[in-house]
């Protein structure tokens, strides 16, 4: 096996409990970016896992931006940016969800997606699945077809995925 094989991307994700409030084991990604290895290994392992299926990527804002901006790069197709309420400045579609720690909204540019195109949509952790199932009704709404749902992280304790039924949703690291 090959140093960049035998690398664990999990080595690279630090706990911080307690943060952004009491309760919550935060999965901090810092570390793993700041590694270029580690990095290019996990964008290298996503784009593995949808080469040649999908059309476009989507993700969600902050940390979804990091790596769905740098698989659509790897992978030469564009990105569509889902970003929290009011940041987007042409007409959106626009879900409310809840979060493992409070409520928000998503909205999408109404025109940022072609009847049919099939997408990924990528985000950093999975907890209790409320914002990837707002963004996957944004790019329906759209009229796109979510064939792939990327994680780094799933926190399988929490069931994100039983929201997320029916999706194909892939994962590198669960805890
Ligand atoms: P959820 O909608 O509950 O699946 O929450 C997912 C979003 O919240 C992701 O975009 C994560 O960035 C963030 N998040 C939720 N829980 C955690 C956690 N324990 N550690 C780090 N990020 C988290």
């Amino acid at each position: 096996m090959s140093r960049r094989r035998a690398l664990r991307l999990e080595d690279r994700i630090r706990e911080v409990p307690d943060f952004p409030k009491k309760g919550i084991l935060f999965r901090d990604i810092t570390p793993l970016l700041m590694d270029g290895e580690a990095f290019g290994e996990c964008v290298g392992r996503m784009a593995g896992l949808v080469r040649g299926k999908v059309d476009t990527v989507l993700s969600i804002e902050s940390r979804g931006f990091i790596f769905g901006s740098a698989l659509a790069n790897r992978l030469g197709i564009g990105f569509i940016p889902i970003r929290k309420q009011g940041k987007l400045p042409h007409k959106t579609y626009r879900m409310e969800y809840e979060l493992e720690y409070g409520t928000a909204a998503v909205e999408i540019h109404r025109d940022a997606l072609k009847k049919g195109a099939r997408v990924v949509i990528v985000d950093d952790v999975l907890a209790t699945g409320g914002t990837m199932k707002a963004a996957v009704q944004l790019a329906r709404k759209c009229g796109a077809r979510v064939t792939s749902i990327l994680f780094l992280i799933e926190l399988a304790a929490l069931g994100g995925r039983r929201k997320l039924r029916g999706y194909p949703v892939s994962t590198l690291i669960t805890y």
